[in-house]
């Protein structure tokens, strides 16, 4: 059957309620899944006109099947504004119902997927870590000045490049650093068959061309789209090991008394070499991983229907997103924010929430995700915007929002803006505000 003829079928089975319909139609058409979404010349969806005549069944199956709830026609309504207007409350329950779940599931932030176990009890177990490396349960990362080594799969995705201790045993060997990263689950007493991960820093030694010795690897690049292109959970683990050996690298001297440092505990501690240093009584900020907090907050007007972005210096043509700034001793979360969007855009800050947090391993920052409500209107003509931090900042709608969220769907509008990728926290925090009302 003709795509656009398909399409039209599941409109019309959907406006009807033809759920045996829609599920022949699915069942016959493998890749209509992925179309499901697919809109008329006045942008209705499948969804929307389930929602407009109040067909809970199909609405259900539409939304098992991948269909997206945020999506709007070209009057600007999304399918629970439909509902709501025919007054299809159990419709209206049902969508916000899936936008809930989804967002709850988009508060699991690249770079934090299924972290593994850090086993932080075993960082002083020099005999259960050396006998556990020459297992055939460890895995081994190289890293080359902080650059992983990796291969590219078949769908262009990046993963780890698996090392078996045989690999890496001449590194080790001859000098490299070797951190414990933890387990992919609890490790029980003399428990096998569970992935046991190390970090091996070899930039201090060299290494020559790796490519003959194990096939198809490369190392990864330090630019920012190919390490998006990572798997999920490669990224996470990826990430770990990147910001230990950076604060090493960066560490390498006592920032005390400036003699030299050796790690400890698996790479988690740096020691000074010097005794009588200060450094050994007490806990110190110079012995322990840095974690650099950065708050990074969609501002909302107090109608929740505009959101302000910014466009920082350098960024690409029609880029915006969230303001961010690090935070500085002393401070909360909520004055960090306050304290940063008044700097960067001029705007006062009624209420700040969190709403979830990413490691952002470039080299060490924790990006805090929050929504924060503006005390006044949204109006371009009051900002007061730091041209030293950014180029631009503005108020955009809802919709606009919307729209560059899902570009794929809006091909029809020229002059969209852009988002930050999937992978980037602010592109989760501007999806959360349209998913669900912030309870601020
Ligand atoms: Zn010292």
């Amino acid at each position: 059957m003709d795509e656009y003829f398909i399409i039209k079928s599941l409109h019309e089975a959907a406006k009807w309620g033809n759920l045996d319909k829609i599920k022949t139609l699915l069942s016959n058409n493998l890749s209509l899944k992925q179309r499901i979404d697919n809109p008329d010349d006045n942008g209705w969806t499948a969804l929307m006109f389930a929602a407009k005549n109040n067909h809970g069944d199909v609405i259900e199956f539409l939304l098992e099947n991948g269909a997206e709830p945020l999506l709007i026609n070209q009057a600007g309504e999304t399918a629970e504004d439909i509902a709501g207007q025919y007054k299809n409350l159990e419709i209206c329950i049902a969508i916000r119902t899936c936008n809930k779940s989804k967002a709850k599931n988009d508060s699991i932030n690249f770079f934090s997927h299924e972290p593994l176990q850090r086993c932080a009890e075993r960082r002083n177990d020099k005999e259960w870590l050396e006998c556990t490396m020459k297992t055939s349960d460890a895995k081994f990362i190289l890293y080359n000045n902080l650059q992983p080594l990796v291969k590219e799969n078949n769908d262009k995705t990046i993963s780890i490049y698996r090392l078996l201790y045989s690999d890496v045993e001449d590194f080790i060997a001859c000098g490299a650093l070797v951190i414990l990263l933890g387990s992919e689950k609890l490790i029980e007493e003399n428990e096998t068959g569970n992935n046991i991960w190390f970090g091996v820093n070899i930039s201090h030694i060299g290494c020559g061309d790796l490519t003959t010795r194990f096939s198809g690897c490369k190392w990864l690049s330090k630019a920012l789209p190919k390490q998006l292109m990572l798997v999920a959970t490669d990224a996470t683990i990826i990430g770990q090991g990147r910001s230990i050996f950076c604060w090493h690298r960066y560490n390498r001297f006592c920032s005390i008394c400036g003699s030299s440092t050796r790690f400890k505990e698996a790479g988690y501690k740096l020691i000074c070499s010097n005794e009588h240093c200060e450094s050994h009584n007490g806990v110190h900020n110079v012995s322990y991983p840095r974690v650099d907090p950065v708050v990074i907050m969609l501002v909302i007007s107090s109608d929740h229907n505009y959101c302000l972005l910014g466009r920082k210096i350098g960024f690409p043509d029609r880029m915006w997103s969230c303001l961010a700034g690090f935070m500085e001793p002393g401070e909360t979360i909520d004055d960090a924010v306050k304290r940063e969007v008044y700097e960067e855009s001029g705007v006062i800050i009624d209420s700040v929430r969190y709403l979830s947090s990413q490691p952002w391993p470039f080299p060490s920052s924790l990006m805090i995700g929050c929504i924060a409500v503006a005390a006044t209107r949204p109006d371009n003509t009051n900002l007061k915007i730091d041209r030293k931090e950014l180029e631009d900042a503005r108020w955009f709608t809802k919709e606009q929002a919307n729209m560059a969220l899902f570009p794929r769907h809006y091909k029809f509008v020229s002059d969209r803006i852009i988002l930050p990728p999937s992978q980037a926290i602010a592109h989760k925090i501007i999806k959360n505000w349209l998913r669900i009302k912030p309870n601020l």
